[in-house]
């Protein structure tokens, strides 16, 4: 068989499942953001000013070098406010309402799922919108003043990005509901994570353990590849909005 009839083959099967989906999880990382213009952290442009992203994103980068880890992430939500949602956030946007218990988990911190429509989204690394005391957790009621340096606390301390760092625990009821509704799906589609980023590589195998089908969207193979039932090779903006016009027309059938 031509590989262009068993891409599109593997295609119909995707569809043909996710149509029939009772209970369907869709998780996504950095890849799905890639062709809005957002950098992945491990692709080649993920250094900044010559720093890897574990030594910015960290609780000891941040303490060690406050201003640079602020002016990061003022540079990656400049970056994240003038980008648009792509036609893969817009396709995932687009399947919510056609099948039910659709639930999007995502490790992307940049807001953009939530600006394609999508509603039902478990953020499992935080939001690049929000900021909270770096001491006591609490939220930051507005916008920070975006200097060099990261603005205090009304309690003294300083003010930090509300998103999870390298090294630290994902927000307690995030993960419960990731975990918890991964083991209850019968569908569950992963796209553009490389799997290298844990707990939420886990969850595929979660999902898989207890009988759900996986199918993948990614442009490489990653670390989940292996154990996916349908590999769809592709970029997400490419391969989504086909997969979700093919669901649409078997939905609307019937
Ligand atoms: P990663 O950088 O480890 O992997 C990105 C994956 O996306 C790779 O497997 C790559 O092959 C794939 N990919 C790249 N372009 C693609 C495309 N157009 N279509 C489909 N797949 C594509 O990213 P990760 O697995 O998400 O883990 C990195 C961590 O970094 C996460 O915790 C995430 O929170 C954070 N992060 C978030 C953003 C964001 O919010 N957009 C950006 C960078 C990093």
């Amino acid at each position: 068989m031509h590989a262009i009839e068993h891409d599109r083959e593997k295609l119909e099967q995707a569809a043909g499942r996710l149509s029939r989906s009772e209970r369907t999880i869709v998780s996504t990382g950095s890849g799905i953001s890639r062709e809005s213009g957002i950098p992945t952290f491990r692709g080649e442009d993920g250094l900044w000013q010559n720093h890897r992203p574990e030594e910015l994103a960290s609780r000891e980068g941040f303490l060690s070098n406050p201003g640079l880890v602020w002016r990061w992430y003022r540079e990656r939500l400049g970056t994240a406010r003038a980008k648009q949602p792509n036609p893969g956030h817009r396709a995932i946007a687009r399947l919510e309402p056609l099948i039910p218990n659709f639930l999007l988990i995502t490790q992307n911190i940049d807001n953009l799922h939530r600006r394609a429509g999508s509603k039902e989204i478990v953020e499992l690394h935080g939001n690049i919108e929000r900021y909270r005391c770096f001491e006591y957790s609490h939220p930051a009621e507005e916008d920070p003043q975006w200097g060099d340096e990261p603005p205090r606390c009304h309690c003294g301390s300083i003010i930090r990005p509300d998103v999870v760092w390298f090294g630290e625990p994902l927000p307690e009821a995030e993960i419960e509901c990731a975990f918890r509704e991964s083991a209850r799906c019968d569908t569950f589609l992963v796209v553009g994570t490389s799997g290298m980023v844990q707990p939420a590589a886990l969850l595929p195998q979660v999902a898989r353990n207890a009988g759900a089908l996986l199918i993948e969207v990614n442009e490489t193979p990653s670390e989940i590849t292996p154990i996916v039932d349908i590999f769809l090779q592709g970029k997400a903006g490419e391969t989504l909005p086909p997969l979700v016009d093919r669901i649409e027309e078997l939905v609307s059938r019937g």
